[in-house]
């Protein structure tokens, strides 16, 4: 492509609205163009970085087994109503009606279509396992569009499923997901970890997250150097009895004390003298419009999905202010667990054998030191309430955790029945019998890959991108575009690499080096080959790497063969 015929229009600021490098960079760099808050319009060059990802994901698809199919956007809402999900999915489900006022939505994942397919199609066993996947745009109306294509409300997914006659073959399916996921992301030259993750809305039994590693990732995840376990922090389990020894001095009997103004736990253990730990926070909760008191060990926060999860609630929020104060009868900072009327307590498990507590004393400016759950109050529930932290045992090994942050491009989920039950996909097993299909589903977020791949691979002046991924893999620079013979050579050398089958700019603008230079940089390309007149006048080509700025110079017969070495070089691991 000739840069005088391209439509890449680059900008010099980053637009307002970009809390991210990566959004910033593809606006900047003339990949993508907002038209609506979550919706983006795809420019070339952000095209040809999607179809990259778009055919490492097919090759892996179909190296797995799958078979590529196209569902509808649009779907009919009596199939959403069948598994219940018109109700749950709640408000991230677009809706809309037809001139008939019959009810639709815009797909936001397809387990219902492709299960209603399966159903009508497949009778025997002998037609299963199955894996079907597709490359498709997806609608969620997301409570917070943001970070560009990151999280969008219209953005392309590569969605998979799979359908198994048992559970062995169901988890074989997975497996093999797992390791398409592994080369996908491999491929594309990522630096990522797969971990494993909270099912939550799609539910089913097991699944893993990948997570591409970035500083600017939404998602916390933990690792672990003594046995590679891996997990969302989410989902990081904790086992009982880990509780530190109690710092502050012992007192038997409970105590009322006055802690004026002091409303956060830190401020408390600091005037009792005492550790962090020594306190148990008290948190009100609503669930469902049901109201908790949640208690938590004072140097801890909350886990909300653990919360969730075992409350059993679709829908959990902080109580307000307001309804705090009302059902403890005293400001936020001294709620506490003890004359708590009309409201159960569910409590982290480590809190179970603690005597010795600093609590709220339900009275302003107050706190109760002593305290002894069981003695001094009830506790409905004791479960794992607490969000991992550094330095925290590993579940599996007891070592240190460390964390990270991530950004997540792809989720596997072994699904199970839950799809082919309430929908009825079953088929005939080798004996006749009726069975259901053992399910699991695989998604990607493509634009999401892409936005995850240049927050990884940055510097102050632009994208970097890693050549698997690269809208080209080379940009040719004539320097002094008067000079006809740095011209001519350009063009020339400009037909032999896309001759090579090399994906080639030419930057034949009339415009300063500079100006050139910074935008082969901002728009990432891995290689510029650069014709100027003193190098040329010596026979010379300069070949220079935009990752390390590293330079080289060939003569006009080695620079093809210089430059397909460089694109063919196996990754950096
Ligand atoms: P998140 O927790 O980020 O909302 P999710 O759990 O809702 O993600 P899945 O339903 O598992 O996501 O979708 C599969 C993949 O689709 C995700 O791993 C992600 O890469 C991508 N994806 C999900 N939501 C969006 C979105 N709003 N914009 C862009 N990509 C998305
Ligand atoms: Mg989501």
């Amino acid at each position: 492509m000739r840069l005088t015929q391209a439509f890449f229009p680059t900008l010099k600021e980053a637009p307002t609205e970009a809390e991210v490098v990566s959004h910033s960079l593809m606006v900047r760099a003339g990949l993508i163009r907002r038209l609506a808050a979550g919706v983006y319009i795809m420019l070339p060059l952000g095209l040809r970085v999607q179809k990259k990802v778009e055919a490492i994901v097919r090759e892996e698809m179909d190296r797995a087994g799958g078979q590529e199919v196209l569902l509808p956007v649009l779907l009919p809402a009596e199939l959403w109503r069948e598994t219940g999900r018109w109700e749950e999915y709640g408000k991230e489900l677009m809706r809309l009606q037809d001139r008939h006022e019959r009810d639709f939505c815009l797909g936001p994942t397809h387990e219902e279509v492709i299960t209603d397919l399966i159903r009508r199609e497949i009778r025997s066993y002998r037609s299963l396992p199955l894996t079907l996947y597709q490359i498709q745009t997806k609608f969620r109306d997301e409570i917070r569009p943001r970070f560009g294509v990151m999280r969008g409300r219209e953005f392309t997914m590569k969605d998979a499923y799979s359908f198994d006659r048992d559970d062995k073959g169901a988890e074989e399916s997975y497996h093999r997901m797992y390791d398409a996921y592994t080369r996908i992301f491999t491929r594309c030259g990522l630096q990522f970890s797969s971990v494993e993750a909270d099912p939550g809305i799609i539910g089913g039994s097991f699944s893993h997250e990948f997570m591409v590693l970035a500083d600017t990732g939404e998602e916390a995840i933990v690792g672990c150097g003594g046995c590679h376990y891996a997990a969302n922090v989410e989902k990081t389990p904790f086992s009982t009895g880990a509780s530190a020894e109690e710092t502050g001095p012992k007192v038997a009997e409970l105590e009322k004390v006055f802690t004026p103004n002091l409303k956060t736990a830190e401020e408390v253990a600091a005037y009792l003298k005492s550790d962090l730990h020594d306190l148990a926070k008290t948190l009100i909760y609503q669930a469902d419009g049901n109201l908790w008191a949640v208690m938590i060990p004072g140097d801890c926060q909350v886990n909300q999905l653990k919360l969730k999860n075992s409350l059993g609630a679709a829908d959990l929020s902080m109580a307000d202010p307001e309804t705090t104060e009302r059902v403890t009868g005293a400001p936020v900072g001294f709620a506490g667990p003890i004359g708590l009327k009309d409201i159960p307590i569910v409590a982290d498990h480590t809190l179970s054998d603690r005597e010795n507590l600093i609590v709220g004393a339900n009275e302003a400016d107050h706190h109760y030191r002593g305290a002894k759950p069981g003695r001094d109050f009830e506790v409905r529930e004791y479960t794992d309430l607490r969000l991992a932290r550094t330095g925290d045992p590993c579940p599996r090994c007891g070592k240190p955790l460390a964390l990270r942050r991530g950004i997540e491009v792809g989720h596997i989920f072994k699904l199970g029945t839950k799809y082919s039950q309430t929908l009825g996909a079953t088929f005939l097993d080798a004996q006749g019998q009726e069975r259901l299909s053992i399910m699991g589903c695989y998604g990607i977020g493509i634009g999401r890959t892409i936005a995850a791949a240049i927050e990884q691979n940055h510097d102050e002046r632009g994208i970097i991108w890693p050549m698997p991924l690269a809208p080209y893999q080379v940009v040719i620079i004539p320097v002094n575009t008067e000079e006809p013979s740095v011209m001519k050579t350009a063009e020339d050398l400009y037909a032999r690499l896309q001759g090579e089958g090399l994906e080639t700019l030419l930057d034949d603008r009339d415009e300063r080096a500079g100006v050139k230079f910074k935008d082969a940089e901002l728009i990432g390309i891995p290689l510029q080959v650069i014709v100027g007149v003193r190098n040329l006048k010596a026979g010379k080509i300069e070949i220079k790497r935009r990752r390390d700025g590293a330079t080289s110079l060939a003569s006009l017969e080695e620079v093809l063969t210089a430059v397909l070495q460089i694109v063919k070089e196996p990754l950096p691991s």
